[in-house]
């Protein structure tokens, strides 16, 4: 179903959902709390210095608002609650002010600190909380507040049903409830308990789903009929030379490993696999470069807008002294533009046709398509049977994915798939030093920084979240430029990056970054900073512990983009063991391995933004047992070619292949 005739979503919150990668009822549906919270009135004698609890309170007097900044502000009342007077104050609320007045009930949650009797809030509602209520906390989509996503969640959730996952047979096995009361008590819980069972079915959901693609990926190699292409090497050899690079051997040989099979009678089905930064897009794109020149259009499918965004503007710098035609197609774009360039897809005018995978829902046909490379693996497809060759043959498929699967798990998710792997870093790339660095030490950090600065250099500054979805974070990012500010005497230009400025500020902030305007870039991580800034050379990061190390090393690949020597401080509050990979290790697969063994999967793919999250719930070091089974299952499930009468795995096997 498409998101539109989902009652209370507009065209405005359309556009925001598709820009977080949901372009359906299922993606919106699969969209899973990532916490609760849980709110229940506690009693002030009760709390616990620091903690965040609930109040209910009376307002005693209204109070008033101060603007601080732009998008900041203050608002100070006072609240009776349990015999107590309390200063209230919180940020960026000031809409509420018209509707309070004094006798009114509400319900606080924030910090309560008993010696001043101040309560600092994060929250606040304008009425009185009964008795325990469970509020599902979304991970933030730009321009969509929690409680907005809350309810359409609800009435998506009364509009038609998704397909469920689950072949009959494995949910009487297990005894799982319906995929719609599973989705139910997880966007509505009214119990805490019954969050389990959801959680588990939704799990081994996800873990089946997965290991029949691969097992059906699988089933497919052996019978796939592709395309023998005609590729001239020397013009390839040719433009392997023209590169600003030289290839690493890693590199090298996943580019010989391709061009094999696209000549090759046989479809090709390959998985990259390579650290962040490793480069698998120029693989990609010397792979689509061969396509091309056997006479073959491509198609490359990014899972964000972003990273189309960024791929398209890559690679068109890739290919400027070549005739290859590369265009780009995203949701975002108008009506109009899309018919356009969809007709040129059609006509064989574009040869490389970057996009989003929303570009395949659309009614598109190619010409010739030869060649799809999905960016992230766990998208298989997503195709129609509009994507078929010539004469019934199939594009040759790669999959690329920046998710280190530690080998012990590679091996038993993808057996015996074709895989190439980029292990080395481009050469001249220094390693990042980096270095934990405790709060009340931060002096060293600004000493070094202005070091940095003073050789012309460029700082990135990670800010603490609190909670993402709180607007506490807008008050760090500001405080953490007064800091900065008053280190460095108001000398330093900074720039100011979060989610609430709108896009042509954001663009203007990060123009100023990359144009070395402003010297620091203070942002939030619930900002994607897309800009690549060859001249950074150090990133900090606040409050390091709450991230998991794929995170920080995400993060940390925003410099050490060049020859120079680049610098990673992760301020911390206590120093853990768990960082201190970082100080150790650049490299990628090594801290995926021990990403796992401290938390499990954890963050290990990423932030969804990033578009690197193979599944929602699912873990696989927690869950491990499940995805045996799953596996164990699906295999069984295949080989009983029951999935054949399944409406539901007859659409994913339509997916994955095309002749379906
Ligand atoms: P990935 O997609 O694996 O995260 P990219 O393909 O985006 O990585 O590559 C990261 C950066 O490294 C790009 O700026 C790219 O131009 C550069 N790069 C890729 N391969 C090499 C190489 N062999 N030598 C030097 N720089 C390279
Ligand atoms: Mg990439």
């Amino acid at each position: 179903m498409d998101l539109e005739h989902i009652k209370g979503i507009g065209e405005k919150t359309i556009e925001h959902l598709y820009k977080a990668g949901i372009y359906n009822l299922e993606d919106l549906l699969t969209y899973y709390p990532y916490r609760y919270q849980i709110l229940k009135p506690t009693s002030l004698e009760e709390t616990k210095e620091n903690e965040t609890i609930t109040i209910n309170a009376i307002i005693t007097d209204v109070g008033k608002v101060s603007f601080i900044k732009r998008n900041f502000n203050v608002l100070r009342f006072k609240a009776e609650s349990y015999g107590k007077i309390l200063s209230v104050s919180i940020f960026n609320r000031s809409y509420l002010k018209p509707n309070m007045s004094v006798g009114r009930e509400i319900t606080l949650t924030g910090k309560y600190n008993a010696l001043k009797n101040s309560f600092t809030a994060s929250d606040m509602k304008l009425s009185k909380l009964e008795s325990e209520k469970i509020i599902p906390i979304y991970h933030t989509i730009k321009g969509i507040k929690n409680a907005s996503l809350e309810k359409i969640m609800g009435n998506a959730l009364t509009g038609e049903r998704v397909l469920d996952s689950i072949p009959e047979k494995y949910q009487k096995k297990y005894g799982f409830q319906s995929k719609q009361e599973t989705l139910e008590i997880i966007h509505q819980p009214l119990k805490v308990e019954e969050l389990e069972r959801a959680k588990k079915r939704i799990i081994y959901e996800e873990l089946f789903e997965f290991m029949f693609k691969i097992n059906y990926l699988k089933l497919l190699k052996e019978s796939d009929k592709g395309i023998e292409k005609n590729i001239p090497m020397k013009k390839i050899e040719h433009f392997i030379n023209s590169l600003p690079f030289e290839l690493t051997i890693d590199q090298r040989t996943s580019v010989e490993q391709g061009l094999k099979e696209l000549a090759s009678p046989k479809k090709m089905n390959r998985l990259l696999l390579g650290d962040v930064g490793s480069g698998k897009t120029i693989v990609a794109t010397i792979l689509s470069y061969a396509n091309y020149l056997a006479g073959y259009q491509t198609a490359f499918l990014a899972p964000t807008e972003i990273l189309a965004i960024q791929h398209f503007k890559s690679i068109r710098d890739l290919f400027k002294n070549s005739d290859i035609s590369v265009e780009i197609l995203i949701g975002s774009m108008t009506k109009k533009e899309k018919t356009a360039i969809m007709k040129r897809v059609e006509n064989g005018e574009i040869d490389l046709l970057i996009g989003t995978h929303a570009i395949l829902n659309e009614k598109m046909h190619f010409q010739n398509l030869g060649f799809i490379i999905t960016d992230e693996q766990h998208r298989f497809g997503v195709s129609q049977r509009e994507f078929l060759g010539k004469k019934g043959e199939k594009p040759d498929m790669l999959f690329m994915s920046a998710t280190p699967i530690p080998r012990t798990y590679a091996l038993t998710i993808y057996g015996d798939m074709d895989t190439s792997q980029i292990k080395q870093k481009p050469q001249g790339r220094k390693e990042i030093i980096t270095k934990l660095v405790k709060e009340e030490n931060l002096k060293e950090v600004l000493l070094k920084t202005l070091d940095e600065i003073k050789a012309g250099h460029q700082i990135y500054v990670v800010a603490p979240t609190i909670e993402e979805n709180e607007e506490n974070d807008l008050k760090d990012v500001y405080l953490l430029k007064e800091k900065f500010d008053l280190a460095y005497h108001s000398k330093v230009p900074i720039g100011i990056l979060h989610g609430k400025l709108k896009k042509a500020e954001k663009e203007s902030v990060m123009n100023d970054f990359k144009l070395g305007r402003t010297k620091i870039l203070i942002s939030t991580t619930v900002v994607e900073v897309g800009v690549d800034v060859k001249n950074a050379t150090v990133m900090i990061i606040f409050d390091s512990e709450r991230f998991g190390l794929a995170t920080l090393h995400q993060l940390r690949g925003r410099v050490g983009r060049n020859d120079m020597q680049s610098y990673c401080f992760l301020i911390c509050k206590e120093e853990k063991e768990r960082l201190k990979v970082l100080e150790e290790s650049n490299d990628g697969f090594y801290i995926s391995e021990k990403d796992f063994e401290f938390r499990g999967e954890g963050d290990l793919f990423g932030e969804r933004q990033s578009g690197d999250m193979t599944f929602k719930m699912a873990n696989l070091k927690r869950d491990f047992k499940v995805l045996l089974a799953a596996k164990k299952d699906s295999e069984e499930y295949i080989k009983s070619k029951e999935y054949l009468e399944d409406v539901n795995y007859k659409k994913i096997c339509q997916e994955i292949d095309f002749t379906n």
